[in-house]
């Protein structure tokens, strides 16, 4: 495999995006510790893949759990050569105008929690270990890092943040950690919403048809699953195969594409 005794963290790995790397990295060799804050996903993944996978119960917003995650990786794999940070929610595409001021200030917070800031306490618990294997760093991105209409002004912000902290953070940990991101499109996936905006009860999956809203929208009209990102990661996480990498975003939504008009 290509990615044989490797060792990752990720986060958000119990559905949907994040599962399907679990799978891919399982498959090419690796072990496996996943953050998550839904223990039966953790019970389903470790069901799955047996001792190549751990779980760890916890949120990204708590540097702690972070932390936790990776000393589970050293202790249990022997170090930690990838940390992938993953998990996050969306808001629905909230517009602006159709939002309470109320709804702003708490679903700000509560979506730039995980899914800025818990990059960050990720990378913070991560850097150390990574520096002594010369590891990477891979974000789970968006079409909503490059484009407006992939969410609302709060997600579309966040993914924004999220590629300049790919940037910096690809400077700073030079030149012993790589630091990268992989940008998918929509996704029928378990993707929730804020709580304080009373979207996480719903999915992107329950609320809307995003399969068939993808392909009616965009230039190559197909439904994109998760497996179709996947490869990405692994093309990241190699230790040779992405050496000259980082810092760089590999937008694989289409989205730049506009649909032909016919
Ligand atoms: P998902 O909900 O299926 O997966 C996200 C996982 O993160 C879930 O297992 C969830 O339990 C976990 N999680 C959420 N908040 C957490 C927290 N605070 N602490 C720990 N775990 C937490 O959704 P997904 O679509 O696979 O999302 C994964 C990533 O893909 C996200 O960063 C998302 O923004 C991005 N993305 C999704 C789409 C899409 O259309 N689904 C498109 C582009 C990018």
């Amino acid at each position: 495999g290509r990615l044989q005794n490797r060792t990752a963290v990720i986060t958000g790995g119990g559905s949907g995006m994040g599962a399907a790397v679990v799978g891919r990295f399982v498959e090419e060799g690796a072990r496996v510790v996943v953050l998550d804050r839904v223990q039966d996903k953790l019970d389903a993944l470790e069901a799955s893949y047996g001792d190549a996978v751990r779980g760890v119960l916890g949120s990204v917003t708590e540097y702690a759990d972070n932390a936790q995650a990776c000393a589970v990786a050293q202790r249990e794999f022997g170090g930690l050569d990838v940390f992938i940070g993953n998990a996050g929610i969306w808001d629905f595409s909230r517009a602006l105008l159709d939002s309470t001021p109320e709804h702003l200030v708490a679903g700000f917070d509560e979506l730039f929690s995980v899914n800025v800031k818990g990059y960050v306490l990720g990378a913070r618990a991560a850097a150390p270990l990574l520096r002594e294997s010369r590891g990477s760093m891979i974000f789970t991105l968006s079409n909503a890092a490059f484009y407006p209409g992939g969410g609302g002004v709060l997600y579309t912000a966040a993914k924004h943040a999220g590629h300049g902290l790919v940037r910096q953070l690809a400077y700073e940990l030079a030149p012993e950690i790589r630091v990268n991101a992989v940008a998918p499109g929509g996704m029928a996936t378990d993707l929730r919403g804020p709580a304080a905006m009373d979207l996480s009860g719903e999915s992107i999956s329950t609320a809307i048809p995003i399969g068939q809203i993808v392909r009616e929208n965009s230039a190559l009209e197909i439904e994109p699953l998760p497996e179709d990102y996947a490869e990405a990661y692994v093309l990241l996480g190699a230790a040779r195969e992405s050496r000259t990498a980082t810092g760089t975003v590999i937008d694989l939504s289409g989205f730049g594409t506009p649909r032909r008009p016919r």
